[in-house]
């Protein structure tokens, strides 16, 4: 067993400007609670735009759907990844027209295509007959994109079989699709979230040049690759700067679909982690701390559990940083919930380094907790209310 280094600089995921003003906006707020600082999220969109200016960029609404969140990116210019008839009324409501829209889950009733089809969704992913078939009555003529599986090694929180296809299932349904009236234009992939593994990204390309090839050759021209998630947010393990990540995507691109021409395929990208993940700081608190043995180490139990909105720390997957202020000689803590249930544990495998001075009713940072933390909260569990979020509208303004 490793305990891991917990050894990190406040300052390698917040200014110390910005936690001062973080405490000030939460100091008389109940945790626990996410804030979520809106500079983060427009820095990464505009990071992402820079790095990779061919790329339309669908932001996947589930990593963190607060509405100032949404409004912020739909003003800069993004599209949006949906993948619920919900998620479609909430980004219609706020504005969003529905050519920025896809329905990229593929996974859908009848109904809920025919819904998106008449409020004017004409984007769909699909991954089997049974969808194509669906789409082909439903939402007649739209742009179809096909799914292909992928294994998710390399990614912290992989997205296994459960979506996609494997690329001869694939060429049929683009066969198919031309057949009923649809428009195959292209296929998409996610490497897995929290994808630490860059050349996963070639793996699937290749995938996508094989098929836009064989389809070619039955007269069907692709013009559409779909890049899905997987660019990581900074856990505790620090990940390559976006520019390298994009720089590498970029260059696979190029090796597979050649210059960029009239002729390169429209490319979309669709970051959630990457987007709000480091933007948000859940605020918790330390309700006991307690010996179980004599010896071995102390548990920390934390008014935020796997049920209150850190369910990806399964299997210590993801592994939040922990912030105290508190300094000094530190120890390894088993970390855990405050529900009644056993799996509420959050890193006992890999227990947190933490000073051996911190004390009940402390204040505890996590970072990097601004996607799929609230979106994952349960309702109503041992009463604990859904998690809460702030916003921390800290964006530059231009003053009258
Ligand atoms: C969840 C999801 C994403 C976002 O994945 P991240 O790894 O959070 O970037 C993108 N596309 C689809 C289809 C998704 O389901």
């Amino acid at each position: 067993m490793h305990a891991f280094d917990y050894s990190f600089e406040l300052e390698d995921y917040i200014t110390k400007e910005d936690f001062e003003r973080l405490k000030e906006f939460s100091k008389d707020k109940e945790t626990p609670f996410v804030v979520v600082l809106l500079k983060t999220v427009a820095r990464k969109y505009d990071e992402l735009r820079a790095a990779m200016p061919y790329a339309k960029i669908y932001y996947a609404i589930k990593a963190n759907p607060h509405e100032e969140v949404l409004k912020l990116l739909i003003e800069r210019g993004s599209c949006f990844d949906i993948a619920s008839i919900y998620e479609l009324d909430l980004m219609l409501e706020l504005g969003a027209a529905p050519d920025r829209l896809s329905y990229g889950n593929t996974i859908k009733k009848a109904r809920d295509i025919r819904y998106a089809y008449e409020k004017g969704v004409r984007l769909f992913a699909s991954d089997s007959e049974s969808d194509v078939r669906k789409l082909a009555a439903n939402a007649p003529g739209s742009d179809v994109f096909f799914r292909i599986l992928s294994d998710g090694a390399g990614a912290d929180w992989p997205l296994s079989r459960k979506f996609g296809a494997h690329p001869e299932v694939v060429f049929d349904n683009i066969l198919l699709a031309r057949e009923v009236g649809l428009r195959p234009r292209g296929i998409s992939f996610h490497v897995g979230s929290q994808q630490n593994d860059v050349t996963q990204w070639r793996v699937a390309l290749k995938t996508c040049h094989k098929i836009f090839e064989e389809a070619a050759d039955k007269g069907i021209k692709l013009d559409l690759i779909n890049m899905g998630g997987g660019l990581p947010a900074r856990y505790v393990h620090p990940v390559e700067e976006t520019c390298v990540y994009m720089a590498e995507i970029t260059d696979y691109l190029r090796e597979f679909f050649g210059v960029f021409d009239e002729e390169f395929p429209d490319v979309i990208v669709e970051p959630g982690r990457y987007m709000a993940g480091d933007a948000g700081v859940l605020v918790s608190e330390v309700v006991m701390i307690a010996q179980k043995e004599h010896e071995g180490r102390p548990w920390l139990f934390l008014d935020i559990g796997k049920f209150g909105g850190l369910i990806e720390t399964i299997e210590e997957s993801i592994r939040y940083p922990v912030y105290t202020e508190r300094k000094g000689e530190a120890r390894d803590y088993v970390v855990a919930g405050p529900t009644c249930d056993s799996m509420d544990v959050l890193y006992e495998t890999n227990p947190c380094r933490l000073p051996i001075s911190l004390e009940e009713g402390d204040r505890v940072y996590l970072f990097t907790t601004g996607a799929y933390t609230q979106t994952y909260s349960a309702v109503f569990f041992n009463g604990f209310p859904p998690l809460k979020v702030y916003v921390m509208d800290d964006l530059p303004r231009e003053t009258a």
